[in-house]
């Protein structure tokens, strides 16, 4: 399997862990936006990431990260669900980029915002972006706002991303499990995060530890938008305002999600049953 997640819990230790692997899905990304050079990194890492940290989200949930600033990247967003599903997204000025640009040229003075969505509800959090990264930005977040000492490695070779994540259990009040995996974690070059099967690299970093490790998970481009999404979009513009714009495009109106490209069609015939009768036929 080549785009996977592995869950692990430290059996003696408030730890667990995420160990996550792409190597096709920044492909599917780029198949279907084809970014800048430039942004592939930092859109690859904003995807592991995300992959590393909804790992251990209940079904029904999703978790959204948003990267929003001043910067020629104005917008990176990456959002991943409990099941596995992936989108990503970036919003860019091309006119703007430069080759050798770096992570915090290419955001600016960028605000993080992470985005929990369960079961209908929504919880958000923000935090300012670092200009050392991302992956320092999110440990920041967890250690401050959800006092959950977490360390996030990212590692990447052309379009293929790894990653590495560790956090204490939420409750846990000592941070020596946390400190003693964390250094061992460090340890671990980016060769052995992408090359390296889970088993393999955690027995390499913690073969002093009893790890259960869970079954590989598949991580999957997938969008959620739905052509029943983009009707219920042109209908909340009422029947007067559809009618106008369906006059406006000669009877044919495409709604295209941002996010994957897909392109929904609707015509007159489509739409009729949700306009007004404005004449009848006796
Ligand atoms: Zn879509």
């Amino acid at each position: 399997m080549s785009d996977h997640r592995h869950g692990f819990v430290f059996q003696e230790r408030a730890l667990r862990g995420v160990h996550a692997q792409c190597d096709g899905l920044m492909s599917d990304v780029l198949a279907r936006h084809s970014y800048p050079a430039i942004l592939q990194p930092l859109l690859g890492d904003l995807m592991l990431a995300c992959a590393l940290l909804s790992a251990h989200l209940k079904d029904d949930s999703a978790l959204t990260l948003q990267l929003r600033g001043p910067g020629p990247l104005s917008l990176a967003m990456a959002e991943c669900s409990a099941q596995g599903d992936v989108r990503v997204y970036g919003h860019y000025e091309a006119e703007r980029l430069q080759p050798d640009m770096s992570f915090s040229d290419l955001l600016g003075a960028a605000q993080l915002a992470l985005t929990l969505e369960h079961a209908g509800q929504r919880y958000q959090g923000i935090v300012q972006l670092q200009a050392a990264g991302l992956a320092l930005s999110l440990e920041t977040y967890f250690a401050q706002s959800e006092q959950l000492p977490s360390l996030i490695l990212l590692a990447h070779q052309g379009e293929r991303h790894a990653g590495l994540l560790l956090q204490a259990l939420p409750g846990a009040t000592a941070t020596e499990d946390f400190e003693y995996a964390s250094v061992l974690a460090r340890t671990c070059r980016d060769a052995e995060l992408l090359d390296l099967d889970s088993a393999t690299l955690l027995h390499r970093l913690y073969h002093e530890d009893d790890l259960s490790l869970a079954p590989a998970a598949p991580l999957r481009f997938h969008c959620r938008c739905d052509r029943q999404r983009s009707l219920d979009a042109l209908l909340s513009l009422g029947s007067a305002d559809l009618e106008k714009l369906l006059m406006e495009r000669h009877g044919s109106i495409n709604v295209d999600c941002e996010l994957c490209r897909q392109r929904q069609t609707f015509t007159t015939f489509d739409l009729l049953a949700y306009l007004q009768p404005t004449t009848r036929v006796q």
